[in-house]
C-alpha cells in the first residue's frame, strides 16, 4: 500500500464529507494505493455515523473510535499502530490542511529520503495574537533544545516513513513534538515544507489557551526525559550531592566555630537554617533519584532499543 491517511477528529462531522471526497480525488489523480483511517476521539456530534456513511462508497475509508476523548496524541498514536501504507500522512480534519500536498510529501519521503517530513504554515489563517505569536516562541525553543531545523513543529499536516510511526510512542500531549520523538528514535532526515494552510471552514478549534500551559509543561518534560530518561540520578544525584555538600560545609563551620569559640548561640544563626534545609532537600533530591532509577529499570522498555535491522531471523 502507498499512503495511510491519518486524521484524528473530535466533533469534525461538517467537515468530512468534503475533507474525504477531496482525498479521494487526489489519490484517484495519482493512482495511489490508500487507506483514510479516521480517529474519532470521542466525539458527541454525529461523525462516527458519517465515517459510517462515507465507507458505505469507499472501502478504503477506515474508522477507529474512542470510548472517550483521549488527545489528538492517543488518537495518532492509535492509527500508527494500524497504519499500512509505505508513507503515513496525518492531517486535521477541518480543512485546514490541504490534500493536494501529498504528492509533494510523498515524494519526499520516497525520492528525497526523508524519515520525516513536516509541514510548515509559511503563511497562516490563525488569530495572531492568541497562535501565531506563541507558536512561534515555542517553535524557537523546541527548535534551540532538539536541535532540528524546523519553523512549524505543531503542523497538523507531516509525513512519515512508515517505520518512524512503529518506532514511536506519542504520549500524553506529545503530538506538538513528534520531529523530537522521531529524532530520539534515530531518524537523522528531517525536513520541511511549506504547505497551503486555509482558515477553518466549519465548527471551532479544539484546543484553547490551554495549549500554552500544556505546551510548555510538555516542552519541560519532554527537555528532561530525552536528557535524563533512562538515567534520572544524573540528575538528581549531581543537585543531591551538591545540595547535601553544601548544608554538610555549613554545618562543619558551624560546630568547628562552636568547638573554638565556645559559641554558643547556635541557632541564631542564619547559616543554621540554612545548613538544615540544605540537607534535607539534598537528601530528597537522592531519593527522588533513586526512585527514578528503580522505576527506569522495571519499566517494559518498550520501543527504548530500536532496532535498525536484523540478519538471520
Ligand atoms: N482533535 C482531536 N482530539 C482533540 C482535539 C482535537 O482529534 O482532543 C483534532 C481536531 O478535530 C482536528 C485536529 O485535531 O482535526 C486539530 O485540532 P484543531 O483544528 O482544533 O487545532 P488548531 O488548528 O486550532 O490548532
Ligand atoms: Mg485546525
Amino acid at each position: 500500500m502507498d499512503l495511510s491517511i491519518v486524521i484524528p477528529l473530535l466533533d469534525e462531522a461538517e467537515s468530512l464529507p468534503e475533507l474525504s471526497s477531496w482525498i479521494e480525488k487526489v489519490m484517484n489523480e495519482n493512482h495511489y494505493s490508500y487507506e483514510i483511517i479516521f480517529v474519532d476521539d470521542g466525539s458527541s456530534d454525529n461523525s462516527w455515523e458519517v465515517i459510517g456513511k462515507l465507507r458505505e462508497n469507499n472501502s478504503q475509508i477506515k474508522g477507529i473510535r474512542f470510548q472517550r476523548n483521549y488527545g489528538k496524541s492517543a488518537a495518532l498514536n492509535e492509527a500508527f499502530r494500524a497504519a499500512q501504507g509505505d508513507v503515513v500522512i496525518t492531517m486535521d480534519a477541518d480543512l485546514q490542511d490541504s490534500p493536494d500536498e501529498i504528492p509533494g510529501l510523498r515524494k519526499m519521503i520516497l525520492e528525497d529520503g526523508y524519515d520525516v517530513v513536516s509541514g510548515w504554515k509559511k503563511k497562516r489563517f490563525d488569530n495572531t495574537l492568541t497562535k501565531n505569536i506563541p507558536s512561534k516562541f515555542f517553535n524557537w525553543v523546541t527548535r534551540r533544545m532538539s536541535k532540528i531545523k524546523l519553523h512549524d513543529f505543531n503542523c497538523g499536516l507531516k509525513a512519515y516513513r512508515n517505520k518512524v510511526v512503529k518506532s514511536i510512542e506519542v504520549y500524553g500531549e506529545m503530538h506538538r513534538y513528534i520531529p523530537v520523538l522521531a529524532k530520539w528514535a534515530g531518524f537523522k532526515k528531517i525536513g520541511e515544507k511549506v504547505v497551503e494552510h486555509r482558515p477553518r471552514k466549519y465548527g471551532r478549534s479544539k484546543f484553547g489557551w490551554r495549549r500554552f500551559i500544556n505546551g510548555f509543561l510538555d516542552l519541560m518534560s519532554i527537555t528532561f526525559v530525552g536528557k535524563f530518561s533512562k538515567r534520572p540520578m544524573h540528575f538528581f544525584g549531581l543537585w543531591g550531592t551538591l545540595f547535601f555538600l553544601i548544608g554538610l560545609g555549613i554545618s562543619l563551620y558551624l560546630i568547628i566555630s562552636k568547638i573554638i569559640n565556645f559559641d554558643y548561640g547556635l541557632t541564631n544563626k542564619p547559616g543554621f537554617y540554612l545548613a538544615l534545609t540544605a540537607l534535607i532537600i539534598g537528601m530528597q533530591l537522592f531519593l527522588a533519584g533513586f526512585l527514578g532509577e528503580l522505576i527506569s529499570r522495571n519499566a517494559p522498555g518498550r520501543n527504548s532499543y530500536n532496532v535498525e535491522s536484523k540478519i538471520g531471523f
